[in-house]
């Protein structure tokens, strides 16, 4: 991948994986993404299809029952199904690089084979529990603790936010705690709790304004014992390896991004060719073809901006700066594609069953979640020095 920069030339094995998830999302994920939406549901059945086609294991090595592909190779289905479903891309984003990866990156030998293949395979879900009620962009404000006691570490405290959190398939959720002080600062760890752990609670799921089908709860932990051998990477190091873990994410949350910004361009394209008012279809105005025009401008810098930090990471170069501006301008594209998506529906915009007031709900939370807009602006300009 590293040597094709352009959006046009795809080398074929990723461009037949998208061609392959397009279809897939149009023919499978289409159909029932406005009940979904509409009763707040989780989607198993799409869940279990694309677990059959092997996506939950794209990026990881087939030892670990994965498809052997890279994180390009993901962001490329992300596009795909994210052009007609967030929810459902988030899902799949979240399953594989907010709850595989963290154990793939930083996991033993054990803790990779015991988790690893019920990930990679689709058939269990694992969250990323980082997010506090005083711990969001300030992620190191973490006030959930872990203490030692004996052979076990104990956990209280509270998560917030927590995607995938509480499915039926959900078996894992990866917690930041403060396990100590060092140096006159909190020494913050990563353990692994399995959800069927007494006082781990998935608290009821929030009443979003979008992605509505996709799994997100509080969590609460009291008293929760968990084997000293739990702990995912070196003690001390779970801020910076969660950190890294975001890094990689805002690529994939780009990549989903790019996704909804072409969604809205592909729907008002044909919604405009064939709504008529005064004697003519709306994009032959100037205005409505040039509204459009700028639609598909925004999209195409988006991708751009992805696929020049997925080629820097593939590469082993740093990505963060690259990662940042793909996420910023990504989920600016989506969100700004979703207004205009929807002024073009007119009153249609506003009424539920269409796809583009689908991604008008849905496409906020790409300017928040995995970092907000400001929080990569301060690490765009970090790398700048400022
Ligand atoms: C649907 C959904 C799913 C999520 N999934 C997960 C998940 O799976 N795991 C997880 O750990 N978290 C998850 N999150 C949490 C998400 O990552 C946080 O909501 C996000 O990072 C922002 O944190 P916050 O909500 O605490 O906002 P705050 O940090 O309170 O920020 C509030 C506002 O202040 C701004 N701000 C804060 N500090 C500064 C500053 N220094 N300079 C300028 N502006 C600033 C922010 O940009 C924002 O606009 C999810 C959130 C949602 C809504």
């Amino acid at each position: 991948m590293t040597d094709y920069l352009s959006t046009g030339s795809l080398p074929d094995e990723y461009r037949q994986l998208a061609l392959t998830v397009r279809d897939f999302a149009n023919q499978v994920v289409a159909p029932v993404s406005a009940k979904h939406d509409a009763e707040h549901s989780f989607p198993y059945e799409v869940v279990a299809g694309m677990a059959d086609m092997g996506l939950f294991g794209l990026p990881f090595p087939e030892e670990f029952g994965g498809m052997g592909g890279d994180y390009f190779a993901l962001c490329l289905a992300l596009e795909e199904l994210g052009k007609v479903d967030q929810s459902v891309a988030i899902t799949l984003e979240a399953g594989v690089s907010l709850g595989a990866m963290p154990i793939f990156r930083f996991g033993n030998d054990k803790q990779r084979t015991e988790w690893l293949p019920q990930l990679t395979s689709g058939q269990a879900l694992a969250g990323f529990g980082l997010t506090e009620p005083d711990a969001g962009s300030d992620a190191g404000g973490t006030r959930t603790t872990a203490v030692l006691d004996g052979e076990s570490w104990v956990i209280n405290g509270s998560k917030q936010f927590i995607t995938n959190s509480g499915t039926d398939i959900t078996r894992l959720v990866t917690v930041t705690a403060v396990t100590g002080q060092a140096g006159g600062k909190k020494e913050i760890s990563t353990i692994l709790v399995p959800t069927s752990t007494p006082g781990f609670v998935a608290e009821p799921a929030y009443n979003k304004v979008g992605w509505n089908a996709s799994d997100t709860h509080p969590l609460s932990f009291t008293d929760v014992r968990v084997p000293q051998e739990n702990l995912l990477g070196e003690r001390g190091r779970g801020y910076a390896n969660f950190l890294r873990i975001l890094d990689e994410g805002r690529i994939a949350i780009a990549a989903l991004a790019v996704g909804a910004a072409q969604g809205c361009v592909d729907e008002s394209v044909r919604y405009a060719s064939e709504r008529q008012a005064f004697g003519q279809a709306i994009g032959r105005n100037q205005a409505i073809a040039f509204k459009i025009a700028r639609m598909e401008a925004r999209a195409h810098v988006a991708r751009t901006a992805y696929y020049d930090a997925a080629a820097l990471m593939l590469a082993g170069k740093p990505f963060k700066k690259a990662a940042s501006i793909a996420k910023m301008v990504a989920s600016e594209a989506a969100m700004d594609n979703a207004r205009d998506a929807t002024q073009i529906f007119g009153g249609n915009g506003f009424m539920n069953e269409y796809p583009v007031s689908r991604h008008y709900r849905d496409s906020k939370i790409l300017e928040i979640g995995e970092g907000t807009t400001e929080v990569q602006l301060m690490l765009i300009a970090r790398e700048l020095g400022l």
